[in-house]
Parts: structure tokens; C-alpha cells; sequence
């Protein structure tokens, strides 16, 4: 039966909703987290789209389509039977196939995949790309293992979720702890079993075998388009501007690479043993070298570095600068990193990780004026690019690095542009990127579900 919902019920029907995730998903901290930051913004929505709260789109929303939970079994280098547990989440499949990374990490686990499936909803949707979210992974620690064992893994990996991947099905791609290696055993073990070169199922592959140009550099690069058009509307731009960028895997490396090639100067980076400052401007192809080569810690960067100075212990954030990129990983900055950065004259946060910064570190940064970019709108170019990389597949075509990076720029472009027309147009302030993001991308994944029944 179908109800009509008076604006003043809207925010009973949140806390409703808020209720009825929190009795679900018990002791799911992370995920809690996530659907709470987006539910907090949704009250002017609901206020005046009373059909989204009839149709009871949220509580379908929250609670993902499908689940899957498997055993991962596989023979170390040692001979040792291994077990580690695989998920995939299959969160919504409004606007196209499940689509999204698998992150292999010891601290996986279905509260992680599922806060990182429930983000890629509307990160995916503010795409405009047709792509629907899912996310996946293990808690396997690639840290350590030799080649063969991470190739063993990946197949037994596969082995068992290939059954509920295709191309207009689930199409997973890298995130922590996996990158073109990974995806590339992956894709080899998916091939064995289903006799089929489907090059669409996954995303982030070798470009001489279907993926495609532009798809490793572009979360971090979408990241600096996306802190460069938030900066542009205060008349300025990264130009002689010091940057601070969290982590040094893949999201980062590329961060990097892009601000100094928007005149920025990027000073420190970090990983999970410390952080270096690089007064000189961080060297890419040095850490390239140390992190996707080597697979070391930064402190061979330092040590091979000299204008570079390596800290085991204090705060990349503590570290001052005009711009910064949280790309490591979740809840990395929190209120007193927040307030150091403020301190220090922070002019723009753009998020290259999912959900780096805690809700109160949001809070403190949006008082103080600072401008912030959620994940959601600001590393949406990975996954993006993941979509353009579908799309040659489908045709069976392949685009030129300018052709991809153009396409890149632009939908980064788009999701600022729109984020903030949307924020703007429901809650009058067109720099709560946080409620436009959110918000965009929710009505467009609502009106799919109204309209699919
Ligand atoms: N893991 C990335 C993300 O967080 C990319 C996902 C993809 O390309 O499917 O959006």
C-alpha cells in the first residue's frame, strides 16, 4: 500500500532507516559510518520527493542485493595450506552491472566491503557511465608474499567467485592490495574456466590484452582535477601551491604526478611505517621505483633521496601545505589532523581514498571554511575510466592515453560541476560537496529503482 509522507515525517523516516541498518548490521562500524554520513543529508530530498520515502527506496538502498562469503584456500611457497576468507557484495544494480574493486588486506572484512560497496552507489552513479556497485576482496596480506603465492591466491580466488562474475553481470577491478598483477592472475584464472576471452569482466587489465590507456593513473588524477576545480571556484588554482598527499601506492603515486604537473609541489607522502618530507618536491619515478618495483618501505626513499628526510613517528598531516589528499585508506585523519592542517592555512581537502576522513574531521574542515571533496565525487575518475574501459571493450576498440585522460577531465569536471548544482539547488550552500555528491548521486540511482519497480 502505498503511504504519503508529509515533510514533517521525513526525519522519523531517516531515523527509521538509520534504526533498522543499525539492528542489520550489528557491530558493522565502518559500514554504520558510511550510510549514516549519507542518510544525514538526504532530509531535504526526501522533503520533496515524498515517492522515494513511499517506495521505501533507502531501506532497499541500504541493505545490498546479494552477499557472498567464500572460503579461500591455497598452498604457500612452503607447501602450508592457507585459508583466508573472499566476499563479494553485490550492493545495486539500478544503473548497470556490479561494478567495483576487490581490496586484499588483513583488515577486510564484510563491514569493510560493505561501507566501500554502499560508497561506490553513488560514486558510481555520479559517473553518468551506466555502472552499478558492487565491491569485494579478502583478507589476505599480500605483504611478504612471493609472485607465485599472490598468482595462487588470485586463481584459488577466482575459482570460486568467477560464477557470479560476466561482463553485464559483476565487474570487479583493483583497489588496496590489488593492481595489475593481480588483476591479470585474476583474469587469466576467470579465462581457464569459462573457455572465453570476455574481456569486460574485469577492469584495470594489461593494455596490450583489453585494458586500457590512462586506467592506472586516473583515480589520482581525477583527485587533482577535482581539487583544482573546487580551488577555481575561490579564483584560485594549484599553480606554486605545496601539497601533502597521504599513502604512496597507486591512487597516490598518480596524485602526485598530476599536481606537479598542474605547478603544484608536492612535500610528503607516507605509508604505513611513516612519512617523508621532500622539501624539493617528492621524485615520482624514485618512488615509483621503490613502491611498484621494489615493493619497499619509503624509507629507501629517503635514503636515496637527499633533499629528502624520512619520520618513523608524528603526522604526514602535521606537515603545512595549501592542498591535501588523503589517498591511504578509511578514518586516516581525524578532528586533531583536521585541526593541524587549519592551523596551518589548509585551503582545499580532496579525498583520493574512500572515506579518509572522519566525520569529525569533515565538521571541523567545513567550519573552518575549508574546502572538501568527498571521495565519492573526488576519486570517482578510477572507476570512471574502469567504465571507459568497458566501453572499448565492448567495442572492441582501443582509445588513445589524450582520448581517455580528455574523457577523464571532463566527467571529473561534470561530477564537481554537478555535485555543486546539487548542492546548491538543496541545501543552499554550493561548497557542502558532501550533501550534492550524495544527493546527485542518489536521485539518479532512486529514479532507476522507481522506474524499474
Ligand atoms: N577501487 C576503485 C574505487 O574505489 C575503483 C573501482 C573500479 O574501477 O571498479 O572506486
Amino acid at each position: 500500500m502505498m503511504t504519503t509522507v508529509s515533510p514533517s515525517a521525513v526525519p522519523s523516516h531517516l531515523d527509521d532507516v538509520l534504526d533498522a541498518v543499525r539492528r542489520r548490521s550489528a557491530g558493522e562500524v565502518v559500514f554504520q559510518q558510511a550510510v549514516e554520513e549519507v542518510l544525514h543529508t538526504l532530509g531535504p530530498v526526501l522533503d520533496r520527493h515524498p515517492e522515494y520515502a513511499d517506495a521505501h527506496i533507502l531501506e532497499r538502498l541500504c541493505e545490498p542485493e546479494r552477499q557472498i562469503m567464500f572460503r579461500v584456500p591455497w598452498v604457500d611457497d612452503r607447501g602450508r595450506i592457507q585459508v583466508n576468507r573472499g566476499y563479494r557484495v553485490e550492493f545495486s544494480s539500478a544503473l548497470g552491472p556490479y561494478k567495483g574493486g576487490l581490496r586484499f588486506h588483513p583488515t577486510v572484512d564484510l563491514s569493510v566491503i560493505k561501507f566501500l560497496g554502499f560508497e561506490q552507489i553513488f560514486k558510481n552513479a555520479l559517473t553518468g557511465q551506466g555502472i552499478g556497485a558492487g565491491k569485494g576482496g579478502a583478507d589476505f596480506d599480500p605483504a611478504g608474499r612471493s609472485d607465485a603465492e599472490v598468482m595462487r591466491f588470485c586463481q584459488s580466488f577466482i575459482t570460486e567467485l568467477y560464477r557470479h562474475l560476466g561482463e553485464h553481470t559483476d565487474v570487479p577491478a583493483g583497489d588496496i592490495g590489488v593492481g595489475g598483477r593481480e588483476i591479470g592472475y585474476m583474469f587469466g584464472q576467470y579465462k581457464r574456466i569459462v573457455n572465453r576471452h570476455e574481456a569486460g569482466v574485469l577492469t584495470g587489465k594489461g593494455v596490450g590484452w583489453g585494458g586500457s590507456q590512462g586506467r592506472t593513473e586516473a583515480t589520482g588524477y581525477g583527485t587533482v582535477f577535482f581539487a583544482r576545480d573546487m580551488l577555481a571556484t575561490r579564483g584560485q588554482d594549484l599553480t606554486g601551491r605545496t601539497v601533502v598527499v597521504s599513502g604512496s601506492g597507486n591512487v597516490a603515486i598518480y596524485a602526485i604526478e598530476q599536481a606537479h604537473r598542474l605547478g603544484a609541489k608536492v612535500v610528503a607522502c607516507s605509508d604505513s611505517a611513516g612519512h617523508v618530507v621532500d622539501p624539493d618536491g617528492i621524485d615520482v619515478a624514485l618512488l615509483r621505483e621503490i613502491k611498484e618495483v621494489r615493493r619497499e618501505r619509503l624509507s629507501a626513499y629517503a635514503a636515496e633521496r637527499p633533499s629528502a628526510e624520512h619520520h618513523a613517528f608524528g603526522s604526514v598531516y602535521d606537515v603545512p601545505c595549501d592542498v591535501v589528499l588523503p589517498c591511504a585508506t578509511q578514518n586516516e585523519l581525524g578532528e586533531d589532523h583536521a585541526a593541524a592542517l587549519i592551523r596551518n592555512g589548509v585551503l582545499a581537502v580532496a579525498e583520493g581514498a574512500n572515506m579518509p576522513c572522519t566525520p569529525g574531521a569533515v565538521v571541523r574542515f567545513r567550519e573552518a571554511g575549508v574546502l572538501f571533496g568527498p571521495g565519492k565525487a573526488a576519486n570517482a575518475g578510477g572507476v570512471a575510466t574502469s567504465a571507459l574501459e568497458m566501453s572499448q571493450n565492448a567495442a572492441r576498440a582501443t582509445w588513445s592515453r589524450d582520448q581517455v585522460t580528455d574523457r577523464l577531465e571532463s566527467i571529473m569536471s561534470d561530477i564537481h560541476a554537478h555535485s555543486r548544482a546539487t548542492a546548491d539547488a538543496y541545501t543552499g550552500d554550493p561548497d557542502d560537496y558532501v550533501a550534492g555528491a550524495a544527493i546527485a548521486g542518489f536521485i539518479r540511482v532512486a529514479d532507476a529503482m522507481l522506474a524499474q519497480g
